[in-house]
């Protein structure tokens, strides 16, 4: 996957692309990536990094939202459900069978839920990921020794999928072109061309050289989250605000906080949401918050109040209580909301199920929806392009085609090298060719020096912020730790790539300066 070969592909002046898509996160690459393995002339703009945006801050569970059926939208749940089954078998390097428990503390929540779980396992049909099961007190104790036990009563068991969002996102952009479609990080969209008031193409910036393309399409879609209404706006300069931006923050803490298997769900938090703990690369995810938002942003700020309330939350199912000084980082992301119709419908209520728009110049957009079902929403998209565009029809071939790196002897839970699947015996190889990559960048993190190479290499990485946040997740993982190897790691990727001491400094610079927002400090 070389930006320079796709720079090549866009630079040809005659070119008629079947499908232009923008944007790169979870949406926009699931397009690309069922457009190109349908056979259509397929190019991805991303302005960033691919996953820059919500797509690397979720809560990393590739779910049928038990939420979502406590609030009676079967249908939902129905396709997340399905979508949860494919993605499981089509990238098992990337998504693993996380088991979930729901302690209560009363007599009636462990039957209560049992009986709800009983019913998403009979909708996953099967595509199920084990059955769930009703525990007593001391069951629950042995899955959860750090479960607060105080009036535990017993709990439920049930099951779901977890994944790492970004690198399964570097996994859809490699399978695009695996397909012989292209992806373009550092691409951004200024403006749409049109011809008697239809969208024929795009405008667009490299972001990294200044050059400017005219890329002409017969079909464009627009998938950028939080920004659909940008592009709205260069279509029709006073087009009304179709998204409203809800923030969801995450806490990561040490292992020691959940050393077992197990993940904490908490169907009720005090406010009425939801709350996981969730075991993730060796750390503890605790999130998640529903805070609407002005403005949407590329890199959202995690509010005290947020901060708080999670950790506080957090404190009354565990043992120990975490505090603002155990917290190794804090992220956060926007949700893409289909603006309700009703202005006073609370965010937990919105539906998350996707939304496609067709404009009267016949831009595709698409909103709303989840990582989950990411696969399904392309599929959508793709058959209303062939509709718009004229395309010969294909079949969706998406459904059992493996992502990049598809291995099965692979454990993500145990291998922190198993998000690269098949590639990893040759990001290995770099270190028999280089002795001096042999090793680690951090042993704390478990990331290797030719993880940085192979991210440069293979994976269009551009700045110390693609290896540290996105092809490793150093920064999710622990702010600290990956500002101490943001040296090392500009170093390294300056020998790759040729740059100067003042690009490695810049770079770090930089970085350090992004970091910050992922520290807690103590109040
Ligand atoms: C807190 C939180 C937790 C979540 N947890 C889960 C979960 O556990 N499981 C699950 O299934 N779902 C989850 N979701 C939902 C899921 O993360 C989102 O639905 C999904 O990531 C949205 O992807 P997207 O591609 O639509 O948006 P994004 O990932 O935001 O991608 C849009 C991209 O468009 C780019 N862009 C914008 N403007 C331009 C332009 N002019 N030119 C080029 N590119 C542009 C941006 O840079 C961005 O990268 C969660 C969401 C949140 C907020």
């Amino acid at each position: 996957m070389k930006r320079e070969t796709v720079l090549k592909r866009v630079r040809k002046k005659v070119k008629l692309w079947d499908i232009v898509v923008i944007g790169g996160g979870a949406t926009g690459l699931g397009v690309a990536v069922d457009a190109a393995s349908r056979g259509y002339k397929t190019l991805l703009l991303e302005q960033i990094d691919f996953a820059k945006g919500t797509s690397s801050r979720s809560t990393k569970l590739v779910h049928g939202g038990v939420r979502y059926l406590q609030q009676g939208d079967i249908a939902l749940v129905f396709e997340a459900l399905k979508e949860r089954g494919l993605m499981f078998k089509n990238a098992p390097h990337l998504v693993t069978n996380q088991s979930f428990i729901i302690p209560s503390y009363d007599w009636w929540g462990g039957p209560f839920y049992t009986v709800g779980l009983k019913v998403y396992d009979i909708m996953a049909g099967k595509l199920g990921l084990g059955p769930s099961k009703m525990l007593n007190r001391e069951e629950a104790i042995e899955a959860l020794p750090t479960v607060e036990q105080n009036g535990l009563k017993g709990g439920t068991v049930y099951h779901d999928g977890q994944f790492d969002d970004s690198r399964m996102a570097i996994s859809l952009a490699q399978t695009c072109m695996d397909y012989g479609g292209s992806v373009l990080n550092y691409c951004m969209v200024t403006d749409l061309i049109k011809e008697e008031d239809l969208v024929t193409g795009v405008v667009a910036v490299d972001q990294l050289s200044g050059e400017e393309y005219k890329i002409k399409s017969k079909v464009v879609v627009n998938a950028t989250g939080v920004f659909v209404d940008d592009i709205f706006r260069m279509d029709v300069p006073d087009a009304r605000q179709t998204i409203v931006p809800s923030q969801g923050i995450h806490l990561v803490l040490s292992r020691e906080f959940l050393p077992n298997e197990s993940a904490v769900m908490v169907p009720h938090t005090p406010d009425g949401r939801v709350m996981f703990a969730v075991p993730w690369h060796n750390h503890v995810v605790v999130g998640t918050t529903d805070t609407l938002i002005d403005h949407p942003s590329l890199e959202p700020v995690a509010l005290d109040t947020e901060i708080d309330f999670l950790l506080e939350t957090a404190g009354q199912y565990l043992t120990k209580q975490p505090t603002r000084e155990d917290v190794l980082s804090v992220f956060a992301g926007l949700r893409p909301l289909a603006k309700p119709d009703d202005e006073k419908k609370a965010t937990k209520e919105i539906s998350r199920g996707h939304k496609i728009i067709i404009s009267l110049s016949g831009l595709i957009t698409i909103t709303g929806g989840k990582w989950t079902t990411y696969r399904k929403m392309a599929e959508d998209v793709v058959e209303k392009a062939i509709m718009l565009g004229g395309l010969p029809e294909r079949e969706c071939i998406t459904r059992h085609m493996p992502i990049h790196g598809y291995r099965m002897d692979i454990d993500p839970y145990k291998d922190p090298m198993a998000p690269y699947g098949l590639d990893k015996e040759n990001v290995l190889a770099l270190e028999e060719d280089h002795p001096e990559l042999q090793g680690f960048l951090s042993e704390k993190l478990q990331i290797r020096k030719s993880q940085v190479i192979w991210a440069v290499r293979e994976e269009m990485a551009q700045t110390v912020e693609d290896v540290l946040a996105r092809r490793t997740r150093a920064l999710f993982l622990d702010a600290r730790e990956s500002m101490q190897i943001a040296p090392e790691c500009a170093r390294l990727m300056a020998g790759e790539m040729k740059k100067s001491e003042e690009w490695v400094n810049a770079q770090v610079a930089v970085f350090n300066d992004l970091a910050k927002n992922y520290v807690i400090n103590p109040k």
